[in-house]
């Protein structure tokens, strides 16, 4: 694993990695051993104003330059990315506890592979154009808008960089991203690739810090003209507050889940078994899209809940740098502390079937856990656990499952498994989710199809053509020509819109 002196960890600002203004640091941990990983730069009101100037001044050269310039940097960052993959995934590995080859296999070419679609949808960024208003050519078209903040969350890192900056940059902003206090360091190993890369100073600008005052300096920031948020719903209701109380910012929203799977008794019992049991146990059950509520019908509920048994008894749980580790720890003791009060409720108001106790005498190790007949009102059920934790309740038929999944605050995504394909497409419209897996749970995701949620799992859409389209404002630009000379004596109202035929503003 890589050595504090070789890991960098000040703030990115203008192509260049600095010390915080007020020298403010924190320290942070390895959740497998308990011990200090390195000191990190704390960034300061004034640290995030010099991140926002030098991303400001960026701003009019590269809005303007070719799509295609854009994205030959974005390119070669992706290759760089795919270069480091090993110290970039050992870096997370050490911060949150993801074991290193689960980071090789799954974030890294996520966030290779996003740079790339996100780098070849330069000439995709489009709008309208009308010939619909006599006497007018009417023409809609995206600009970027200019200084973004980007926050992330811990779970996840590189994807979440990715995410937000590829679609950002392409459409011709320039970014101020804060990564997680949690796990902050392969962001700024990211930055130094973009610098390697050749961006333009002050283009990507890395900060790290806490809520308060690194995030809030953002979120507050009166010329940050967007803000693209994923983390805990809380959070996000404090962004919001932030945009109305400073200026109004645009706000993209990606927050947490509860997520349901629906299995039926035709359904291929083994695969469902399979996909809902690596759904909730990758990444130690830190996917904010993992099935957490596994919804069964009465007559094979035991049958599944053996399979599960079987497949979490061959879970390892151990040191995440060991390519045999299936389960590292969770991201820290607090989230450990947390997963234990959820579970000893729900063990209190359902049933413990399976685990539910931590996992050796140091590190934040927890062991995968199955809940059964867990009440809905019970804050196990409504609160969103973050570990590998899977509440299993039972139904009778579609009428009542339906309600079930669709009765939490939550709508990030949802499952269902059933060979019947009517009744797939029925469910999959009746879901109140983002996104339905039909005989799949997550990590199911294509980089071409948009994710997000409904209620307050979010707003706004990540990924695809609608996640390009969030990084960008619309303008109408009405174009007026003189198709006949001989027909101007005529002022008419069209469509709502005053047509000026005698060009002189009369009608
Ligand atoms: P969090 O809300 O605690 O923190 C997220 C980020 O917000 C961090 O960078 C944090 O420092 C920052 N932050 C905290 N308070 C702030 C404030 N007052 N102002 C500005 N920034 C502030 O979430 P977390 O614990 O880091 O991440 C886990 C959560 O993220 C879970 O709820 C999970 O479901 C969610 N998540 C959602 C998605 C998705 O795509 N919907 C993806 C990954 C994670």
């Amino acid at each position: 694993m890589m050595k504090p002196d070789t890991i960098e960890s000040r703030l990115f600002i203008n192509n260049e990695f600095v010390p915080g203004k007020q020298g403010k640091t924190f320290k942070v941990c390895n959740p497998y051993n308990d011990q200090e990983i390195c000191i990190v730069h704390e960034a300061a009101k004034e640290d995030v104003d010099l991140a926002v100037e030098a991303a400001e001044a960026a701003f009019p050269h590269w809005s303007n330059i070719a799509a295609h310039e854009r994205a030959a940097y974005m390119f070669k960052f992706a290759q760089f990315v795919q270069r480091e993959a090993q110290q970039l995934a050992e870096l997370d590995s050490m911060c949150m506890g993801k074991p290193v080859e689960l980071l090789k296999k799954m974030d890294i070419p996520a966030c290779v592979g996003v740079f790339n679609y996100f780098a070849g949808s330069g000439y995709h960024i489009l709008g309208e154009s009308s010939l619909s208003s006599p006497n007018f050519l009417n023409v809609s078209v995206r600009q970027p808008y200019g200084v973004v903040g980007l926050i992330i969350p811990w779970n996840v890192p590189m994807i979440m960089f990715a995410f937000k900056v590829a679609p950002a940059l392409i459409c011709g902003n320039t970014v101020v991203l804060k990564s997680s206090e949690k796990a902050p360091l392969s962001s700024l190993k990211l930055a130094s690739l973009i610098k390697e890369a050749g961006f333009p100073p002050g283009v990507v600008n890395v900060v790290s810090g806490f809520g308060d005052p690194t995030g809030s300096a953002i979120g507050l920031h009166m010329k940050i003209r967007k803000i693209s948020f994923t983390g805990s719903v809380a959070t996000g209701r404090k962004i919001l507050k932030m945009a109305a109380d400073s200026n109004l910012k645009n706000v993209s929203l990606e927050l947490g889940g509860k997520s349901p799977a629906i299995i039926f008794e035709d359904a291929d019992l083994e695969d469902a078994a399979r996909y809902t049991h690596y759904s909730i146990n990758h990444n130690s059950g830190q996917h904010c899209q993992a099935n957490s509520r596994v919804l069964v019908q009465e007559s094979i509920v035991d049958e599944y809940i053996e399979m599960v048994k079987k497949l979490m008894v061959k879970v390892t749980l151990g040191d995440p740098a060991d390519p045999s580790t299936f389960q590292g720890p969770q991201v820290d003791q607090k989230q450990l502390a947390h997963i234990q009060r959820l579970i000893d409720q729900g063990s209190k108001d359902g049933t413990l079937v399976y685990g539910g106790k931590r996992h050796g005498t140091t590190g934040a190790f927890i062991e995968p856990t199955i809940l059964k007949n867990v009440p809905l009102d019970s804050a196990a059920y409504t609160e969103e656990i973050f570990g590998p934790v899977v509440i299993v309740n039972t139904f009778k038929d579609e009428k009542g499952v339906l309600a079930e999944a669709n009765c939490t605050d939550f709508g990030l995504f949802s499952s269902v498994y059933t060979q019947n394909f009517d009744r797939a497409i029925r469910v999959a419209k009746a879901l109140e989710a983002g996104a339905v897996g039909i005989n799949c749970s997550v990590p199911v995701r294509a980089v071409d199809m948009p994710i997000g949620g409904w209620k307050q799992s979010g707003m706004g859409k990540e990924l695809s053509l609608h996640g390009l389209n969030t990084y960008t404002e619309l303008k109408t630009i009405f174009m007026k020509y003189n198709s006949d000379p001989t027909s101007m004596a005529v002022g008419r109202w069209h469509s709502g819109q005053r047509v000026d035929v005698n060009g002189d503003g009369s009608s």
